[in-house]
This record gives C-alpha cells, sequence and structure tokens, in this order.
C-alpha cells in the first residue's frame, strides 16, 4: 500500500482482481476509521437528504444553529408547488438549554410554527446535543400531534450514533410512520418511485416516461412531493427503487406491511434507463404499457446515440475516478463511462455493500482501485497513481479535483443539469467533454504546489 494510507483502512481498498479472481472481500458498511478524514456526512446529514425534499414539510432543527447550515442551498431538489422546505429553521440550543433542557424553547417553536405557516407535518430532527441531553421529544410530538392535528415525527438523529446510513434508515422510518395510517385504503394501479430527489428536475422527466407508457406515479419519495401525494403510497402496485443505498429499506418495510414488491432500477445511463422501464412494465405485466415502452427505449435510445456521436472522439482513451454515495449510483456512472470510451480507473462509495463493490470490480476491471468510505488523501494518491482525467463526485470531492488540476463532474445534490433518463445521457457526455477537454487543467496542473 502506499505510504499515505492508514493501517486500518487497507482492508477497505482493493482492486477490481482483488474482488473477482482473488475471492477477496471488501471491509465495507462499518463506522469509519478514526484518525481518516472520511468524505461521509453524519446521521442526522443522511436523514435530512431523504426528507428534506417533501416540499410542504416544515423541517425543524432541534439542536444548536450549526447543524441548519444544512439547507436547501446545498441540495438543489425543484419544486412545482410549496417552497417552504427551502427555508431551514431551529431551536439554537445554547448552554443555557444544555443545562435547563431544551423542550422548553422546542414546545415554542412548534407554537409559533403552526401560528405562522400551518403545515401539515413537522420533522423534528434531534442532533448531537440533544442526543445528549436526552429532551423528550417524543412526548413533545405527541402532545404536538393532539393539539394541532398535524404530524409531528421525532427523526432521533445524533450526528455521533452512526453515519449517513443510519439517517438514510431512520429517514425511511419516519417515512413509514408518516403512511401507515392509510394502509388500509383500497389499492390501486400505479407505481411508486423511491429514491429520486427531484435534483435539477430528473423526477418530472421519469414521469413523463411513465405518462407516456400509460402508468400512474403516485408517489415520489421524496422528490417534489408533498404529504398528500406520500399518503397515497400504501395503495400502489409496485416501487421502483432508484437510491437503493437510501430506501431498499423503506421498499421493504412496504412490502411486508403493505404487500407491494419492489424492484431496483437505475435511470442514470442509456442501458440502465432502457432497463429500468422494461422491468418496471414487465413486472406489472401490462402487455399495453410493454408495447409503449419497448417504442419509447427504441426512439429515445436512437435520439441519444445520435446527440452522444460528436462526444466520443474527444473522450476515448480517457480515465476516470468516481467517488459518490451509493453502490447502484456508481455501477450505472461506470456502465456509462464504458459507454462513451472511457475507462473507470478507481471507483468508491461512502455506504455501498460487498455485492456492491463485487459487481464494480467486475464492472471496471481488474486493475481499477475500489474503495469504501474513502478519504482525501487515498483519493489523491490513487487519482495520481492511475492518472485520472476526471473525478465524478459531489461537493466534498470538487475541491480536491480542482486542487490536483483534475477535471470534475459534480453527480451529487448540486448538480444543474438533468442528468437522469435519456435526456440526462447527452448532458452527461456534454459535461463530461467540455470539463476533461477544458484548458484550465493543464494552468491548474502547472502552478500547482501539490506537484
Ligand atoms: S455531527 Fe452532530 S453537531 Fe454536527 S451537524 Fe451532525 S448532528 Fe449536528
Amino acid at each position: 500500500m502506499p505510504q499515505h494510507i492508514l493501517e486500518d483502512r487497507e482492508l477497505s481498498i482493493a482492486t477490481g482482481s482483488d474482488l473477482t479472481s482473488e475471492g477477496k472481500t471488501i471491509k465495507c458498511g462499518q463506522n469509519s476509521v478514526s484518525g481518516s478524514v472520511s468524505q461521509r456526512a453524519c446521521v442526522y446529514c443522511g436523514a435530512r437528504v431523504v426528507l428534506n425534499p417533501i416540499t410542504d414539510a416544515f423541517h425543524l432543527v432541534h439542536g444548536p444553529i450549526g447543524c441548519a447550515s444544512y439547507t436547501w442551498d446545498i441540495r438543489g431538489s425543484l419544486s412545482s408547488d410549496s417552497e417552504l422546505f427551502r427555508q431551514s429553521f431551529s431551536t439554537d440550543l445554547k448552554e443555557k438549554d444544555v443545562i435547563f433542557g431544551g423542550v422548553v424553547k422546542l414546545k415554542q417553536a412548534v407554537d409559533e410554527i403552526m401560528a405562522r405557516f400551518n403545515p401539515p407535518v413537522v420533522f423534528i430532527y434531534s442532533t448531537c446535543l440533544v442526543g445528549v441531553i436526552g429532551d423528550d421529544v417524543d412526548s413533545v410530538c405527541r402532545e404536538s400531534e393532539r393539539r394541532y392535528g398535524a404530524r409531528f415525527i421525532n427523526v432521533k438523529a445524533p450526528g455521533f450514533a452512526g453515519h449517513k446510513a443510519l439517517g438514510y434508515k431512520l429517514a425511511c422510518e419516519a417515512l413509514f410512520e408518516l403512511i401507515k395510517p392509510f394502509r388500509d385504503n383500497p389499492k390501486v394501479k400505479g407505481i411508486n418511485i423511491l429514491g429520486d430527489y427531484n435534483l435539477a428536475g430528473e423526477i418530472w422527466i421519469i414521469k413523463n416516461y411513465f405518462k407516456e407508457v400509460g402508468l400512474k406515479v403516485l408517489s415520489v419519495f421524496t422528490g417534489d412531493s408533498s404529504y398528500e401525494s406520500l399518503i397515497k403510497a400504501p395503495t400502489a402496485s409496485l416501487n421502483v427503487v432508484q437510491c437503493a443505498g437510501s430506501m431498499t429499506y423503506l421498499a421493504k418495510m412496504m412490502e411486508e406491511s403493505f404487500n407491494i414488491p419492489y424492484v431496483k432500477a437505475s435511470f442514470f445511463g442509456l442501458e440502465d434507463t432502457a432497463s429500468a422501464l422494461m422491468k418496471t412494465v414487465d413486472l406489472l405485466g401490462d402487455s399495453k404499457a410493454r408495447q409503449k415502452a419497448k417504442s419509447l427505449v427504441e426512439r429515445e435510445g436512437r435520439k441519444t446515440h445520435e446527440a452522444v456521436e460528436k462526444y466520443l472522439p474527444l473522450l476515448k482513451g480517457k480515465k476516470a475516478a468516481i467517488f459518490v454515495g451509493g453502490g447502484f449510483k456508481a455501477v450505472s456512472l461506470v456502465r456509462q463511462f464504458k459507454a462513451l470510451g472511457l475507462e473507470t480507473v478507481l471507483v468508491g462509495t461512502q455506504t455501498g455493500s460487498a455485492e456492491d463493490y463485487e459487481l464494480l470490480g467486475e464492472l471496471a476491471g481488474p486493475s481499477a482501485v475500489i474503495l469504501d468510505d474513502a478519504n482525501p488523501a487515498e483519493l489523491e494518491t490513487f487519482m495520481r497513481q492511475k492518472g485520472a482525467d476526471i473525478l465524478v463526485g459531489g461537493v466534498k470531492e470538487r475541491p480536491l479535483a480542482y486542487k490536483l488540476g483534475v477535471a470534475f463532474c459534480d453527480h451529487n445534490h448540486e448538480r444543474k443539469a438533468p442528468l437522469a433518463g435519456f435526456a440526462g445521457v447527452e448532458n452527461f457526455a456534454r459535461e463530461i467533454t467540455l470539463s476533461i477537454n477544458s484548458p484550465v487543467w493543464a494552468l491548474a496542473r502547472a502552478s500547482s504546489f501539490l506537484d
């Protein structure tokens, strides 16, 4: 291992051949190694990522003001209606509240929220400090529900309780609590989409595909969703899970309690988008929808091939590095790079599973470096070693790429152009072509103090 790698991290780093022909497994799904500057977010952030796109919900952070710095601005999911979710609210706990408790402040906040905004649902995020002082937020929620008739859900998410993936689970539990009272409503023909957060309006693109095919989308968890749309979810006949890392837990709960089967499907890349649409119609056994989906896939596939053709000579032989949240997206990205003629030389995730990494090893090839819960030093070391031309990641990876003079593509919350669906394939090809071929990287490398 290169000298910058901590000894305790060695088992979380492998090559494609380790995971395929050598039969090794990668250490993953564990708490971050102490002393390693993990790229992961905390438990509260994981929960907020999933719940924040509910547009008419009130998101109240019960904790010190710092936790409330997580706002819509770093997660640009779009809304077709309410804009309430774009604001950030906090009980702003201070030293005095640590000593005497924060419940009085929380109750005052609830009264103010109901007087001024009267939302149908309030998520109260109990962050690290509340986990330490032990405010009885559950009883405030019960009392507030009796008093105001709206839903109050305590998201017990102290950041120190684990890592981002636990936050996903807590968000799934909160969503399940929200929709559970509607479990006995009669079933209708339609689907729910789980794990799409309507970044850059992507859910509108996907919904249009299903509209053309003749399938009704009842609820989306949680992009561009509202309380009224979410409570229809228990009546659906199929759950389509797009971000498997954050939403498989909810899909399993809904399968067990509401008898709704689920299918994992990715809308990133030509191959995966086509397969997601066909899988969905096949599972519903609707022959008319199948015929329409087939025509849509053929038509859009043809158009997309024509649109990306001009980028291929500019991308041929380039090397890509990927570091994203979940394994499912990483798999789609490796496939997309392959289709565009790039080699994936490094791929890692914050919360991937052993099966995800095995598949990534197979797809990326024997010499690709595979990492779970990487830190910036590791990303830098292997990107340099492998000569990556572009890094695909999120807000935390962006400065690293810029400092190294390597092209960057944001495939996370800050993306401004939709990267999902057939339209997303063209946008992605254009974005990486422009970034990789920009003259700025050579200048950045020439003046970098890192070399
Ligand atoms: S780690 Fe704790 S204090 Fe920091 S943002 Fe997360 S919940 Fe708040």
